[in-house]
């Protein structure tokens, strides 16, 4: 599986689509609002009225999410200027994401996103630029020294590829308490890697005192293969084994399926940030999304299709997840898969409480 091609969400702005299904990620957004407004004000401050500010978010994803982070971003600075009595800065917006990512959709609506700030903000405030960039946040995506700011949400935790030398990973789809030990280290070791690259290429990036906030979906637990980060997935990995049972899918087919994907704990981002050396960590913080929580939301109150529970999360899952299984098991397939998924999902909803855990780091570049 190309990483590059296959790993992008739901595109558009229709049924399954990203944009329409992403409330939990923007709760998350919102949750760490404090870190994110925290960080931009101080850096603003230190920047003592700067002309130009060029903020990044990687990982922007197409929909709704894509311009609450930046926007929210733009406002704290015009409000920090504001009680500093400055004139505003012009703002320099980067929106990243992988090339496959529904950019169209995300430049169609700008205009509108545009006026929205120029109009929250009034007189005075700087004119924002927005460029979209599309490639890997794994790779070099800026000149040297040209950013201040860094933002990333919900995106950290997809890797560059597939661990290597995980095939005795039969029945699972990720991490899993019955995974073999080499399997857990294998995508250890690929986060470590992966994270490793982002940092260092970032530490390029970013100008002396910029800032960068994180948040990646992750764990509390030291162990990698505990429910914290992996049971959603184990949940689809059921839904898959169902299908084999019953002939829809093949064994084969499942047992090379593998999810690119790694939920770090507090410490493993604390260690590879201290490795890398190039950046002082300002905060790092743990957060929980109860999936009732979101689950009980007005989105799905108000539709009639919820009945029992489910299904936000599991329409959230189809959002991430459908452009990857369509590429490996085929499109015919997804309704059986989904409907499956829902009803394990409320399943396990209506037996434990399960969350989703957010790790946040703030950072300043040395
Ligand atoms: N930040 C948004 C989107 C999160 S979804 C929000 O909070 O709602 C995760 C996004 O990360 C996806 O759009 C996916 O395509 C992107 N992504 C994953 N790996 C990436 C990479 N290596 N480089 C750039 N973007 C990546």
């Amino acid at each position: 599986m190309k990483v590059a091609e296959v790993l992008h969400m739901n595109g558009g702005n229709g049924d399954t689509s990203y944009a329409t299904n992403s409330l939990l990620q923007r709760k998350v957004i919102l949750m760490t609002k404090p870190i994110t407004d925290r960080a931009i004000t101080s850096l603003y401050s230190n920047l003592n009225n700067p002309k130009t500010i060029s903020i990044a978010d990687l990982g922007c994803s197409s929909g709704p999410n894509t311009f609450l982070a930046v926007s929210g971003l733009v406002k704290a600075v015009d409000t920090a200027r504001k009680k500093l009595r400055q004139n505003s800065p012009e703002f320099h917006i980067y929106l990243n994401d992988l090339p496959s990512n529904d950019f169209n959709t995300i430049f169609q609506s700008l205009q509108k996103h545009q006026e929205e700030i120029k109009r929250e903000l009034g007189d005075g405030s700087g004119p924002c630029f927005f460029n979209g960039v599309p490639g890997s946040f794994y790779e070099r995506l800026f000149p040297t020294d040209s950013l201040h700011f860094v933002h990333s949400s919900y995106s950290l935790h997809w890797l560059s590829q597939v661990p290597k030398g995980i095939e005795d990973n039969k029945g699972n789809i990720y991490m899993s308490a019955s995974s073999p030990p080499s399997v857990i280290k294998a995508y250890y070791k690929q986060f470590e890697s992966d994270f490793s690259t982002f940092l260092k290429c970032r530490s390029e990036e970013l100008v002396k005192g910029g800032m960068m906030v994180l948040t990646t979906l992750g764990r509390k637990s030291e162990d990698p293969s505990s429910k914290d980060g992996c049971h959603i997935w184990e949940l689809l990995a059921m839904t898959l084994n169902d299908l084999v049972a019953k002939g829809l899918v093949e064994e084969e087919k499942l047992n090379s399926f593998n999810i690119p994907k790694y939920t770090p704990s507090p410490t493993e981002i604390k260690v590879l940030v201290e490795k890398n050396g190039a950046f002082t960590i300002n905060s790092l913080e743990v957060s929980q999304i109860y999936w009732t929580e979101f689950d009980n939301d007005n989105i799905s109150k108000n539709n009639e299709k919820n009945n029992n529970g489910g299904y936000n999360v599991a329409r959230c899952m189809r959002a991430v997840a459908e452009p990857m299984l369509v590429s490996h098991f085929g499109e015919g397939i997804m309704e059986d898969v989904f409907h499956r998924y829902r009803e394990i999902i409320a399943d396990s909803m209506s037996k434990e409480k399960t969350q989703f855990i957010n790790v946040a780091v703030s950072l300043i570049r040395k």
